[in-house]
């Protein structure tokens, strides 16, 4: 055989490793709840890290074990994102905005041996502690600095393990992390990264056409780094050597720019509903804040109404959109602008940012056409075809990022195809650029009399008006059509608009059979654990809808 390169196992512990070495007096800011800034550098993370594994080790944690955390992004996080997998446990980064049995429930699933929680969390935990199955609880002082008898103490954990710590050998396709789906449309299921994935993952998001993060650059994700670990953040920030400002449990508007405005922020994440709250803000109180630099901001999670784009823009701000899942650690898709588009006018390089964008390098996509997939003409149920280039189909997808199964969860294989592909339940197109343009979640595209009409596009138009805050739309169950849409809008404070000159707006865009039946004005839009707009608790809201009213 000829002889090629090195076998090098992709890990983590070399990412760190290497950080600890070239990026050690970086730093790393983590907001407490009392909203003071600690500061600690990427050295000492390590350090600290380093003395989590010895620590996890000599209380019996085994290869593959899987210690969770419940705890709110800051530098005690960073550690574990770092200390368990190095030390060849999986971090579960457990969800602590979900109900509280569904915590146990998750924990159970994932037979977490250990949990690393916040003092701050505590209380949380108290809820759900006698279903849950932890061998150790230790708390980690993050705000209150108490340490109830019964928990261990992190500080003490540390202040015991030896700083000699040599890493075990691990290999590239172990284990590291994992997180369950935030569960917007059903139950959670669990999903484990391995180590190649990460380190490969974070090579991708730091590519120059991608998120572009770098060691000049000051990161802020805002994302829970429960969700798709932070969208994989903390490892790209460790690869090259970014600064991280770390927000803790305050992610209102205000404290956000706040945070971008004094730490001189140049990159945040997070999904739409936090910027759309960031964009009324920055609108409603002129030249409050200042940015030194720039700011690139990553949001996906869900589609960013055009507005948001471009209200943004006008603030120094510049959303690179991207579409990813849990299960593909999460980043797929970025939708930004080809060389020869920016000779385009302005709407039509705005009309190509609002797409999912293009497949990120060793992502590839599919879109297919299903019975319960494709709108239009009636298709035998369990058949599958090619995709005819236009009809919106399923999309499909598979790379070294994306997940091959659900953690102990065989029930769910049909979402993996025969030859090898995901299902993402999410209905799409792609078009002659290589850009997806996501329609809807097959769950959420409302289904009128065989014709599809897409929840996405309509809210998108609405939140274009300009005296929207916010709009969902669900589809409902209909007597004659099987299913009508329904919005629900929140005006912007001391704005007006009625149901019918928001009909007139959608009117402009939309065919009138796909114009919604209702528009009711509401306080807020119920949000998911990851600040999604929660479809499934506003179509129990109007359950009982009556259509003649
Ligand atoms: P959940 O499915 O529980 O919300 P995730 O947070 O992993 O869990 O969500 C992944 C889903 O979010 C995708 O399948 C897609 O439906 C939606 N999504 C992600 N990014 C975008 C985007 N840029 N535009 C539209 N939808 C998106």
């Amino acid at each position: 055989m000829l002889g090629t390169m090195m076998d090098f196992p992709l890990t983590l512990q070399h990412v760190f490793e290497r950080n600890s070495k070239i990026f050690p007096r970086v730093e790393i800011a983590s907001r407490l709840p009392d909203r003071s800034i600690a500061r600690t550098c990427w050295g000492t993370v390590h350090q600290r890290a380093r003395q989590l594994s010895s620590a996890l080790i000599k209380l019996g944690m085994k290869p593959g074990d899987r210690v969770a955390s419940m705890m709110w992004n800051h530098s005690g996080h960073l550690e574990a994102f770092s200390g368990v997998p190095c030390a060849g446990g999986i971090l579960h980064t457990l969800n602590l905005r979900l109900h509280a049995q569904e915590i146990a429930a998750i924990a159970r699933h994932a037979e977490d041996r250990f949990l690393l929680v916040d003092d701050v969390l505590l209380p949380v935990l108290e809820k759900f502690r006698a279903e849950a199955p932890f061998e150790k609880i230790i708390v980690v002082p993050y705000g209150c600095g108490t340490v109830p008898d019964g928990f261990l103490n992190y500080e003490e954990l540390l202040a015991e393990a030896p700083s000699e710590f040599s890493y075990p050998q691990i290999d590239e396709n172990d284990g590291a992390a994992m997180c369950f789906t935030s569960g917007t449309t059903g139950c959670s299921k669990g999903v484990v990264y391995s180590h190649r994935a990460l380190v490969l993952h974070s090579f991708a998001e730091a590519m120059a056409d991608s998120m572009g993060i770098s060691h000049q650059d000051t990161v802020l994700p805002v994302a829970p780094m429960f969700h798709a670990n932070a969208w994989g953040l903390p490892y790209t920030c460790a690869m090259v050597g970014a600064r991280l400002i770390l927000p803790g449990p305050n992610v209102d508007a205000e404290s956000v720019l706040d945070l971008m405005a004094q730490e001189r922020v140049t990159f945040a994440s997070g999904v739409p509903t936090v910027w759309l709250g960031v964009l009324q803000a920055l609108e409603a109180n002129p030249g409050r804040w200042k940015f030194a630099k720039p700011i690139r901001l990553a949001c996906g999670g869900s589609a960013p109404p055009e507005q948001l784009i471009r209200g943004l823009e006008n603030f120094g701000i510049h959303l690179i959109h991207l579409w990813g899942m849990t299960e593909t650690t999460p980043l797929a898709t970025l939708g930004m602008l080809k060389r020869h588009m920016l000779d385009w006018p302005e709407d039509r390089q705005y009309e190509a940012r609002c797409k999912q964008g293009w497949a990120g390098p060793f992502v590839e996509l599919r879109v297919m056409r299903r019975a319960d997939f494709s709108p239009g003409e009636p298709m035998p149920e369990g058949v599958e075809c090619p995709w005819d280039g236009i009809t919106p189909g399923e999309l499909e997808i598979r790379g070294p990022w994306i997940a091959s199964q659900y953690y102990n969860a065989p029930e769910q294989g049909h979402r993996w195809t025969s030859d090898g592909w995901f299902r993402t339940g999410d209905v799409a197109t792609i078009d002659e650029e290589g850009y997806v343009r996501l329609i809807d979640r097959a769950k959420d595209l409302v289904k009128s009399g065989g014709e599809w009409i897409s929840s996405v596009d309509l809210e998108n138009c609405l939140m274009g008006h300009p005296a929207v805050k916010e709009a969902c739309v669900v589809g409902l169950p209909h007597p004659k059509w099987q299913e009508r849409p329904l919005a629900a809008v929140v005006l912007k404070p001391a704005h007006e608009a009625t149901a019918e000159e928001l009909r007139k707006h959608l009117a402009v865009t939309f065919a009138k059979w796909q114009l919604p039946d209702a528009i009711v004005f509401v306080e807020a839009i119920p949000r998911t654990s990851v600040g999604k707009f929660k479809k499934t608790e506003l179509r129990e809201q109007f359950a009982n809808w009556n259509w003649t009213q």
